[in-house]
């Protein structure tokens, strides 16, 4: 069991993340000085945060993340294609990681019962979550950038193409967070935190080891008391996966389409 502290070590998360960013991959070798610790999930409050929630970027990572675009932003061609181009790459990342995470959830019960080692299904459960919940925040700040771009400066064509690529990438992501929730519930099914996968106190409502609030599971139960429902869970996430892919493909379609319209095809 970890000791109850919600004081990240940020030597710890370094060590663990084997200095490496975690969202591009940059290692501590070419910037021994550029390491920083990035709160994912919910843990976006004032105050310290538990490790389980810290995850290791680069200085670069950390500033594209917490990036805050401004009001009706000009762009040339160029930097909007590279904004797209961006999202796109960072959607490819999410969309895997969100894949894993939920096959990982859904192996939970059954690894479990099959008396599968304790502390590697959580250390397994943790990094997966904290690994997704950065993808998705990665795309949400390329996003918000391109939402902040003022459609009036570009060619009517152009403003159509990004409008539909904007809307669906949006969509994307209501659907990812989505199945990133229902992994989750599986956690707290389980009897688990879903940020910590440390074991449920009695009568809290909140995790004393990270400070997260539980998670209701109590909607997937048949009845009150009852053991959650899995397969019910499962169809949910496989589900919500059957329409990111849709998504995601429409995406592409997107993205092809504000391609040909910068180059005025
Ligand atoms: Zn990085
Ligand atoms: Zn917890």
């Amino acid at each position: 069991m970890t000791t109850p502290s919600r004081h990240g070590d940020p030597d710890a998360v370094f060590e663990r993340d084997e200095r490496i960013c975690r969202r591009c991959g940059t290692g501590a070798a070419e910037d021994p000085n550029g390491l920083a610790l990035y709160p994912v999930g919910d843990a976006h409050e004032p105050g310290p945060v538990h490790e389980s929630a810290l995850v290791t970027v680069c200085a670069p990572c950390l500033g594209s993340l917490e990036s805050v675009p401004g009001e009706d932003v000009v762009l040339d061609d160029d930097a909007l294609f590279d904004l797209v181009r961006q999202t796109t790459e960072r959607q490819g990342v999410t969309v895997s990681a969100v894949a894993a995470f939920a096959s990982l959830a859904t192996e939970l019960p059954g690894k479990l019962e099959a008396g599968e080692h304790d502390g590697d299904l959580a250390g397994e459960y943790v990094q997966a979550r904290r690994e997704v919940l950065l993808a998705i925040d990665s795309v949400d700040s390329r996003l918000e950038h391109l939402h902040a771009v003022d459609d009036s400066t570009l060619e009517p064509a152009v403003a159509e193409a990004l409008t539909a690529f904007r809307g669906g990438g949006t969509k994307l992501q209501s659907e990812l967070r989505g199945i990133v929730a229902l992994g989750e519930s599986v956690a707290a099914g389980i009897g688990r935190c879903h940020g910590c996968f440390e074991p449920i106190a009695d009568g809290e409502s909140r995790c004393p080891v990270c400070d997260l609030e539980y998670r209701d599971v109590e909607d997937w139960r048949p009845a009150p008391g009852e053991g959650v429902a899995f397969h019910r869970l499962f169809e949910a996430i496989n589900e919500t996966l059957q329409a990111a892919s849709g998504t995601t493909e429409s995406l592409t379609g997107h993205t092809t389409a504000v391609a040909e319209a910068l180059r005025g095809g």
